[in-house]
C-alpha cells in the first residue's frame, strides 16, 4: 500500500513499468522510491537482470530472460531499435520472404517483447559501477537501477562523413553496409570509401553485383592486407580514385552522383554514381564500461571463447558491442540469445551457493 501512493506520484512511464514489476514478481521488484536530486524526480530499480539496448541483441536477450522467468528490464537507450532502423529494406533476416523495413522489424521485435512481460524503459545509462554487488547503473533521466547480472547489448555506430549534410542519403543510395545493401546495386555504379580491410572487402563483395565499384580513398596507397589489394588490382570492375575525399552528394532523393576534391591539389570533379558505401570503420558504444571491462583496441567488448560472458562475472555483452567479424542483425540476435541463457545459468548458480 505504502509502495503504491510512492508510485502513484511518479511520472506515467515509470508509473506502467512500476505496475509491471508489482504485477509479476515481488522477487524482481524488491523496491521502488522516488527520491529528489536536484529538482529531478528519480526512481530506484532492483532487478535480477538488466539489459542493455534495443536493437536486435537487446530484444532477443530480453524476450528469452523473460521465457525463463527472470522479468527482465530492458534499457532501450534514446536510438530505439538500434542501427537497424536506418536500413529501408532487410531482406537478409530470415521469416520475411519478401523483406522488411528496419523500422517495422525492430518494432515487431519491440512488440514480442512486451508481450513476453519485459519492462521497457526508455533511458539511457551514463555511469556503471561493475565492481559493486549488485551492480549499479546511473542513467540519463537520473534514475538508478541495481542488478544481480547485466548484458550489455549497446551496438556499434558506423563512423559517417559529414554526417548531418549526408542523413538524407540514408537508405537512399548511402550506407554503410554491403552484405547488407550491395544486392540493390546490379549493374549499377558504386563508390566505396576508405583503404583498409574493411573497404577492400566490401569493394570485392560489391563487385559480385555493380557493374563498376570506384574506391575513393584519402590516400595514395591502401592500408589493406597485401592479398586483398591484390585482388582489388587484379578485378577489372575496380577503379581507383586516390588521393580523393568525398565533398558533397548530390541525388534529389537518392544519391546520382559525388563531388570529389583532390586533397593535394584541391581539385573537385564530379562522379556519377548510384550508390555510396562508407567503410571508414565502426565506434562501439563501450566508452563507460572500459573502465571495468576488457577491450580489443577498437574499443569492442572482448568475450570468453563461444561465450558473451566479460571478464567480470555476471556481466555479458551481446550483438556488435563484442568483437566480432560478423556484424549483422541475425548474428546480434543470436548473441542476444546465449547472453540471456549464460546469465539464466549464472543466476541460478549464484542462487544455489
Ligand atoms: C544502414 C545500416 C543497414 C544495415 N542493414 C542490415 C541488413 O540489411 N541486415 C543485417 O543483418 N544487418 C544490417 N545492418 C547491421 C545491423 O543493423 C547490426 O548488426 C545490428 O543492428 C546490431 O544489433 P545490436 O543489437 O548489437 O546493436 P544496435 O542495433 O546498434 O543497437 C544498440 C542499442 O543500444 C542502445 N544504447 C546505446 N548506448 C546505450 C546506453 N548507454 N544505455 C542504454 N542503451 C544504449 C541504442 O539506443 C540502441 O538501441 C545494418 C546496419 C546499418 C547501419
Amino acid at each position: 500500500m505504502k509502495i503504491c501512493n510512492v508510485i502513484a506520484d511518479l511520472h506515467k512511464d515509470i508509473l506502467f513499468c512500476a505496475k509491471n514489476f508489482i504485477k509479476k514478481s515481488d522477487l524482481f521488484f524488491e523496491y521502488f522510491a522516488d527520491i529528489y536530486k536536484k529538482g529531478k524526480k528519480m526512481a530506484q530499480y532492483v532487478a535480477k537482470i538488466i539489459i542493455l539496448g534495443s536493437g536486435p541483441a537487446g530484444y532477443t536477450a530480453a524476450i528469452y530472460a523473460a521465457r525463463a522467468g527472470l522479468n527482465p528490464c530492458l534499457i532501450s537507450g534514446f536510438d530505439v531499435g538500434g542501427q537497424l532502423t536506418m536500413s529501408a529494406n532487410i531482406e537478409n533476416f530470415p521469416g520475411f520472404p519478401l523483406g522488411i523495413s528496419g523500422a517495422e522489424l525492430m518494432e515487431k521485435m519491440r512488440q514480442q517483447a512486451i508481450n513476453m512481460g519485459v519492462t521497457i524503459i526508455n533511458d539511457k545509462i551514463n555511469e556503471v559501477d561493475l565492481l559493486s554487488s549488485p551492480f549499479i547503473l546511473s542513467s540519463e533521466n537520473g534514475n538508478c537501477f541495481k542488478t544481480q547480472s547485466l548484458i550489455i547489448s549497446t551496438g556499434a555506430s558506423a563512423k559517417w562523413l559529414n554526417y548531418e549534410a549526408h542523413k538524407k542519403y540514408i537508405g537512399h543510395g548511402l550506407s554503410t553496409c554491403a552484405t547488407c545493401d550491395g544486392f540493390f546495386y546490379k549493374n549499377k555504379v558504386v563508390a566505396v570509401v576508405g583503404g583498409g580491410n574493411s573497404a577492400a572487402e566490401e569493394a570485392l563483395y560489391l563487385t559480385n553485383f555493380a557493374a563498376k565499384v570506384v574506391l575513393i580513398h584519402r590516400r595514395g596507397e591502401l592500408r589493406a592486407d597485401k592479398v586483398l589489394q591484390q585482388r582489388l588490382f587484379e578485378n577489372p570492375k575496380v577503379e581507383f580514385q586516390w588521393n580523393n575525399v568525398i565533398d558533397e552528394i548530390l541525388g534529389e532523393k537518392n544519391v546520382s552522383a559525388v563531388v570529389l576534391k583532390n586533397v593535394l591539389t584541391d581539385e573537385k570533379k564530379k562522379l556519377d554514381v548510384d550508390g555510396v558505401f562508407l567503410a571508414i570503420g565502426y565506434k562501439p558504444n563501450t566508452d563507460i564500461f572500459k573502465k571495468y571491462l576488457t577491450c580489443d583496441v577498437d574499443g569492442f567488448i572482448i568475450t570468453k571463447p563461444n561465450s558473451t560472458q566479460t571478464n567480470i562475472e555476471g556481466v555479458f555483452a551481446a550483438g556488435d558491442v563484442k568483437n566480432s567479424a560478423y556484424q549483422q542483425a541475425v548474428v546480434a540476435a543470436g548473441s542476444g540469445a546465449m547472453a540471456a541463457m549464460e546469465a539464466q545459468r549464472y543466476l541460478s548458480n549464484t542462487t544455489q551457493k
